[in-house]
């Protein structure tokens, strides 16, 4: 109870080791817990990237019932930990400051050269109530870095979806089912897109933008998120 008090009305506090903990870049995640953030280098499915148990196997259950529209998925580490943490203060606390240095793990992944980069949209009520899209600014990071063509304008959010969280993979794909539109399809005909996330669970969401895009036009969707978050266990 006194530690959820310190953790809320002094966020110094790492909120992962609840040290106390310093001004400086991630604060308030302190540097030892960022320190800790470490990219993934287990077993993956070669389509979505989910964690597999032994790398007997090369694609998961869930690519081979069901093929995604994209080429492939990638994410930097798994959402659990001090990732999760910072993920969470970005994204429902507006701790825009962990933002670059977020950004700045992506850029350490591997991605092909590509034409252009589409950030997950959000609706425009909840991107009211958070006042920025987390994944927009991921992409939009990435894009600078990279020289690349950021769309802002093309995949949009026509729907408001309920939040995903403690939803089967079923019910996730029911809920976001038809909830995205392009608006201007000629932007994307013919490109390779890198669609960008920030949190792969069943993949419902970049699986129904990258089916999107296709439809629309796109040549391949290559899809990056910062975190996995669930392993085919
Ligand atoms: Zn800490
Ligand atoms: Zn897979």
């Amino acid at each position: 109870m006194f530690n959820r008090f310190l953790r809320i009305f002094f966020p110094e506090h790492c909120p992962v080791c609840e040290k106390p903990s310093l001004d400086h870049r991630t604060a308030p995640i302190c540097r030892e817990c960022w320190q800790s953030i470490l990219p993934y280098t287990g077993p993956v499915c070669q389509r979505c990237g989910r964690p597999l148990v032994s790398d007997v196997s090369i694609i998961c259950k869930g690519c081979i019932e069901d093929e995604p529209s994209f080429e492939r998925a990638s994410s930097f580490g798994l959402y659990e930990g001090a990732l999760r943490q910072a993920i969470n203060l970005l994204k429902y606390r507006g701790v825009k400051r962990l933002s670059a240095a977020l950004a700045d793990m992506m850029l350490d992944m591997q991605t092909p050269v590509l034409d252009a980069v589409i950030p997950v949209p959000l609706y425009k009520t909840r991107l009211r109530q958070r006042e920025f899209n987390q994944s927009a600014i991921f992409a939009k990071h990435l894009a600078g870095s990279t020289g690349t063509t950021l769309i802002l304008d093309c995949l949009i959010k026509v729907r408001d979806t309920a939040p995903q969280v403690g939803l089967s993979a079923k019910q996730r794909r029911k809920n976001i089912k038809n909830a995205f539109e392009i608006t201007r399809g000629e932007t994307v005909r013919g490109k390779d897109i890198l669609l960008v996330d920030d949190v792969f669970t069943t993949g419902a969401t970049v699986r129904e933008c990258s089916k999107l895009l296709k439809k629309t036009g796109a040549e391949n969707i290559y899809v990056i998120t910062l975190a996995h978050g669930s392993r085919d266990y």
